[in-house]
């Protein structure tokens, strides 16, 4: 192991856990794909397991840290964000991941996911959207689709589905990204941006749940919209992106998945950054003052 900071060669295999426990995920699961696009990106950042803590929610997606050997916490239902939030604060040296579902993050954790957005917490938001409550056996989510049928709504979703991507913008996320578990390459390179960005990162991960999921939406075909002809905008350009996301994010109940970079903000400064500047908290780790007898507390 290496101290946080130090540059070294990082191995993939140096994220799965040396007692290997089999994934209890089903077969053809997308949450897969969010696995393997960590521990493909987290290596080409040069972020080492002792350098990264990975908070999840609880679902399906909860999972993720027994198969990701970094720092974990498992937090309850819909709480990963406030638990990343504290740890990012405490040291801002550490690499922070919040995971979880969309009925973890944007429905018993939606709160969290605005004031994160809005206070632009230094981390990567990943949200496994698969459009239902996977591990609880296939309830509606937020992003259940109009109409869907479900154990809690057996006549159909009379709701409208969450539109994660504008919310997350116009809540102050200053990077918002939509990929799909059927795109591997373009989801490492999202998570790689995702995780070098300084601010809050929202990434909407895809991830098809083909056990509950009655329709087994796959998200494909899938378009990436920054490799596209057809589409054209600017993602520094909040109306620009705005307008894309809208698009996107109408298309995708019409069976048309559009995936890519929405919106990056790289000037606006962190909800740590602030702080710091206005001399709220110290620019060393919090964690130093604990380990160091000689610490004088004021
Ligand atoms: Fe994946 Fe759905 Fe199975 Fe959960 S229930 S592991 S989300 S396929």
């Amino acid at each position: 192991f290496s101290a946080i900071g130090e540059e070294r060669e990082i191995d993939r295999d140096e994220y799965t856990p040396g007692v290997e426990p089999q994934p209890t995920w089903c077969p053809g699961c997308g949450d897969f794909s969010v696995l393997k696009a960590l521990k493909q990106a987290l290596p080409e950042v040069g972020r080492s397991p002792e350098e990264t803590l990975l908070c999840t929610g609880i679902g399906c997606s909860g999972k993720l840290n027994s198969y990701l050997d970094t720092y974990g916490f498992h937090t309850i239902h819909g709480r990963s964000l406030p638990v990343a939030r504290a740890a990012k604060l405490a040291n801002p040296e550490l690499e922070v991941i919040a995971a979880g579902g969309d009925g973890d993050g944007y429905g018993i954790g939606g709160n969290h996911f605005i004031h994160t957005a809005r206070e632009n917490h230094d981390m990567t938001y990943i949200v496994f959207n698969n459009e239902i409550f996977g591990l609880t056996k296939g309830q509606t989510s937020p992003t259940s689709p109009k109409g869907h049928k479900s154990k809690t709504q057996p006549h159909g979703s009379a709701k409208e589905p969450l539109k994660p991507l504008s919310l997350s913008l116009n809540a102050g996320a200053s990077y918002v990204a939509r990929t799909a578990a059927v795109n591997p390459n373009q989801a490492k390179e999202i998570i790689i941006e995702a995780i070098e960005h300084d601010g809050f990162a929202h990434v909407d991960f895809l991830t098809q749940c083909p056990t509950w999921n009655k329709d087994a939406r796959q998200y494909v075909p899938y378009i990436d919209v920054q490799e596209s002809e057809e589409y054209d905008f600017d993602p520094t350009d909040k109306v620009e992106a705005a307008e894309m996301m809208r698009e996107t994010e109408e298309a995708l109940y019409d069976g048309k998945v559009l995936t890519g970079r929405y919106y990056v903000d790289e000037d606006r400064p962190s909800y740590g950054q602030e702080k710091r500047a206005i001399g709220e908290m110290p620019e060393e780790p919090l964690a130093e003052r604990y380990w160091d007898d000689e610490y004088e507390w004021e």
